[in-house]
């Protein structure tokens, strides 16, 4: 059975999703949502609809790092200790390893300069430095557990999907054809493949992983996929080829803009004669 918690936003992503599981053995919270009051409330609230307690809940398992998707933890684990099952990129950011963050840094420091983004560029290089310094202390301490492709937890199969985030991962129950999709597909708006680095610092194709990661989830049967944003996905396969036909057509745009530019810088100045 799974309980969803819905907290409606204005923004584009119309509410924050995440959700309550339970199983034979117990109770799973798969994300937790934003670090707000209101969110905290909805939380209690649907646990006690149902007549849990937070005590029942035996472990939280994370698609991925993204700060919409981890907010309730500090609160729960301070009440409730129980590990936080996640895959293993998304450490380094959870504990706001500073070593990760200032590589990461250099990247998009390099990045904005190779990409001609000027001083837009180096303020928002500015920013991200600043935000390393103001969260050095604010990593999540928690009992970190990995999960990777083909691991089985909660009797769904593991299966990694990044692009939208390089940690990303999603849960299918194969008995039920259910899908937990965290950010991967979205009913109403096509997720970003945000730009990141490697491990190693160097850049990420993160638009080509999460083609492949679309084209993963396509083989396997899969009804319904529960969302971290909007509505439940009724045909998950229909929505993966249209965002995957929509990627195609961004790109043959992207494509034909480079072509362009490419016509448009040929030399056309006029042959001087000697
Ligand atoms: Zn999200």
């Amino acid at each position: 059975m799974i309980y969803p918690i819905t907290i409606p936003t204005n923004s584009d992503l119309r509410s924050f999703n995440f959700f309550i599981v339970e199983g034979s053995k117990g109770l799973t919270l798969i994300d937790a949502g934003i670090n707000h009051e209101a969110c905290w409330q909805q939380f209690l609230q649907t646990l006690q609809c149902h007549q849990f307690l937070l005590e029942d809940i035996n472990e939280i398992i994370l698609t991925h790092s993204h700060e919409d998707h981890i907010g309730l933890i500090p609160r729960i684990i301070e009440k409730h200790n129980i590990p936080v099952y996640v895959h293993a990129e998304a450490i380094p950011r959870l504990k706001r390893e500073k070593s990760f963050f200032e590589q990461r840094t250099s990247f998009y420091e390099r990045l904005y300069r190779e990409m001609g983004c000027g001083t837009e560029g180096e303020q928002r290089v500015q920013q991200l430095k600043n935000i390393v310094i103001e969260k050095q202390n604010e990593g999540l301490r928690a009992d970190y557990r990995t999960l990777s492709e083909n691991d089985y937890i909660i009797n769904r199969k593991v299966i990694e999907t990044p692009g939208h985030a390089p940690d990303h991962i999603a849960l299918i129950d194969e008995r039920n054809n259910v899908m937990l999709g965290g950010d991967h597909l979205i009913a109403h708006i096509s997720s970003n493949a945000l730009i990141e680095p490697y491990m190693n610092g160097e850049r990420r194709k993160t638009v080509l992983e999460y083609v492949e990661s679309l084209q993963k989830c396509l083989t396997y049967d899969i009804d319904y996929c529960y969302s971290g944003h909007g509505e439940r996905i009724t045909a998950p396969h229909l929505l993966i080829h249209k965002r995957l036909k929509g990627i195609e057509r961004k790109a043959e745009k992207f494509l034909s803009y480079i072509s362009e530019e490419e016509k448009n810088s040929e030399c056309t100045c006029p042959t001087f004669l000697p």
